[in-house]
């Protein structure tokens, strides 16, 4: 169980996720597969694998909003937003296991598992306003 350290003010939600440090590290490359090479395949495998359903359609283009599509299992992303991914991806897998499935929820997922696997890229990120709690 890994936990992201709350960074300052305003940014202080605890988080907690259960991952392994086999998976953190698979997820590191997968991560880097997306931003390097527009490579979404190895992240898409590995969620879903992490949450046991299949995977889903993603499309990545400007002329997106970041949104999950349940009647065609569709991902939408404007750019290769590895959290924005994770948001969606966290939507997928709720509507398919037919849990709740909450704002709050998929932004939980998504900021957590990137700020434990990114620790430094976070905190760049927040620092910059560019990633906040709501
Ligand atoms: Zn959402």
């Amino acid at each position: 169980m890994a936990t992201a350290t709350p960074i300052r003010g305003g940014y202080n939600r605890p988080a907690e996720i259960a991952v392994t440090e086999d998976q953190l590290k698979k997820f590191k490359a997968a991560a880097r597969a997306m931003w390097r090479e527009k490579d979404l395949e190895p992240i898409m495998v590995f969620l879903a694998e992490y949450f046991n359903v299949p995977i889903p359609n993603a499309e990545v283009g400007e002329q997106y909003s970041n949104c999950y599509d349940p009647t065609t299992k569709t991902i939408y992303i404007d750019k290769h937003s590895v959290v924005s991914l994770l948001h969606e991806y966290w939507h997928h897998a709720r509507h398919v296991l037919g849990l709740e499935n909450t704002e709050e929820g998929a932004r939980t997922f998504s900021v957590t598992l990137y700020a434990v696997t990114f620790p430094n890229l976070y905190r760049q990120m927040v620092e910059a306003g560019r990633l906040y709690w709501y």
